[in-house]
């Protein structure tokens, strides 16, 4: 036989509409939608005959067959749950921060019920969001006023637009940084109106570069936390301390990009330079910005603190209102901060830093527990407990390794890729890492009540493969 002659083959769109399987599936699912699924298949069927790709015709009852499983991709959400065994705390391209229960309750309570959103319960008038998470920023970090906005670029935006468009920006060539994600603080500055006016060099930066580049078109003093970098060795950063006196000198504002926003100290960075937030805001910035999904733990926000004729100045820009949060975010975002007014209630409830500060000795006892269930369950797979380290992520703390433990698994009977793959493709699909043809799961980012599941997963992609 031909191509033709398998063409003319497949089955005709009004025999199968005639049929039993077809007359099944469209009582279950849309028409219409069902037969856009069906022009798909059959015309994919045709396409790999044509190609060569394929001889063999399918039958009615497998074309209807596959013409429902498109129909139920079409009809699920892509945007899937997943376990994240990377260990990866603020995993940018896992969702970043987990929400605790107070913010996930906050955010289905204004998803259901109308809010104050804009209205002042008092007066009866016309109230603002802006004001909802501003009084907890104040009493946190010590700030005369605070603006939320979508995230922290729309915040750098924001903040170089209001305060320098058409005005140079004075940085340190060693603080353009690239955060990912095609966030370029060059190409950010250029975007506002502002003018990139960079000083000193890569590596080394000294007040007198700054001082140097003030002139009448100066704008602002800016200073970018390099998050997701360090520069070593012979190197030289201008401070915030050293950077507010020239400013004050100067007339000039300054602001620091702070990057991930740490609230309060953590114990485990004794050596680490994070900026601390309120600690930064009392050296005398005027303006200071974080993301609320980082460290912060909190939903996708923007948090930005300093002077109060500063945050005006960008509540009356037309732009605020393109970047403003929506009712979710600012529910989800101040349950968070209200934790923070207790750190030990915060350290506990957000997900974020209780995985942070999760003790060793459980992260062991639960890779225990998993190794002990997948060698009873799974003959063909060795699994062993492995000491790993996980990381803070989300450009946050680059230097800082938390020592963990994990999995290491590796199929006897496939290769830890196709292993690898197949727990990609799961319902849940569960995300690690292959390192020296081991596949591990990092129990520091595995919630307790996800290893049940995890191990029914391992033993189902173990199961098909035999
Ligand atoms: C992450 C980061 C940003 C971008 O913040 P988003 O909340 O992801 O928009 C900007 N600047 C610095 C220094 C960062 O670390």
């Amino acid at each position: 036989m031909n191509n033709k002659e398998f063409l003319r083959k497949i089955p005709k769109v009004d025999g199968i509409l005639e049929h039993r399987d077809w007359k099944e599936l469209v009582a279950e699912y849309p028409e219409g939608l069902a037969k856009d699924a069906l022009r798909a298949i059959i015309e994919s069927v045709r396409l790999a005959i044509k190609t060569g790709e394929t001889t063999s015709v399918p039958s009615i009852s497998e074309i209807v067959r596959d013409a429902k499983k498109t129909l139920i991709e079409w009809m699920s959400p892509r945007l899937k749950r997943v376990v994240n065994g990377t260990g990866v705390i603020v995993h940018t391209n896992l969702g970043r921060s987990l929400l605790a229960d107070e913010a996930i309750g906050a955010i289905v309570n204004a998803a259901s019920h109308y809010t104050n959103l804009e209205y002042d319960l008092e007066k009866g008038v016309r109230g603002s969001r802006y004001d909802h998470c501003t009084a907890v920023l104040k009493r946190l970090t010590g700030a005369e006023s605070a603006l939320v906005v979508n995230n922290n670029a729309g915040a750098v935006f924001l903040i170089l637009n209001t305060l320098a468009e058409g005005k140079e920006v004075v940085i340190s060539r060693g603080e353009l940084v690239e955060i990912g994600g095609s966030f370029r603080i060059p190409d950010v500055m250029k975007k506002s109106g502002a003018v990139l006016r960079e000083v000193g060099t890569t590596n080394r930066t000294h007040k007198e570069d700054y001082e140097g580049a003030i002139n009448q078109e100066t704008g602002l003093l800016m200073k970018a936390h390099t998050s997701n970098y360090k520069i070593k060795g012979f190197t030289h950063d201008v401070m915030v301390e050293e950077l507010v006196p020239l400013g004050r000198q100067y007339g000039v504002p300054t602001y620091f990009d702070a990057g991930s926003g740490l609230l309060f100290p953590f114990q485990l960075m004794t050596v680490c330079d994070e900026p601390l937030v309120p600690t930064e805001l009392a050296k005398g910035l005027d303006v200071i910005s974080f993301s609320g999904d980082k460290l912060p733990g909190a939903p996708q926000a923007g948090i930005i603190l300093g002077r109060k004729s500063f945050i005006d100045a960008m509540k009356k820009n037309p732009l605020t209102r393109a970047l403003r949060p929506d009712k979710l975010t600012i529910a989800g975002l101040e349950s968070t901060l209200l934790l923070y007014l207790d750190r030990e209630r915060a350290k506990k409830a957000i997900p974020t830093l209780r995985m942070i500060h999760e003790d060793t000795n459980v992260l062991r006892r639960k890779a225990q527990w998993m190794v002990k269930q997948v060698r009873t369950r799974c003959p063909s797979l060795a699994a062993d407990v492995t000491r790993l380290d996980s990381e803070v992520g989300g450009g946050s703390l680059p230097d800082v390794v938390i020592p963990s433990f994990g999995v290491g698994l590796k199929p006897r009977d496939m290769t830890v890729q196709s292993f690898e793959t197949r727990l990609r493709g799961l319902e849940v699909p569960i995300v690690g890492r292959i390192e020296k043809d081991v596949f591990l799961l990092d129990m520091r980012t595995i919630r307790k009540d996800e290893l049940d599941f995890l191990v029914q997963g391992i033993e189902s992609v173990l199961q098909d493969g035999e």
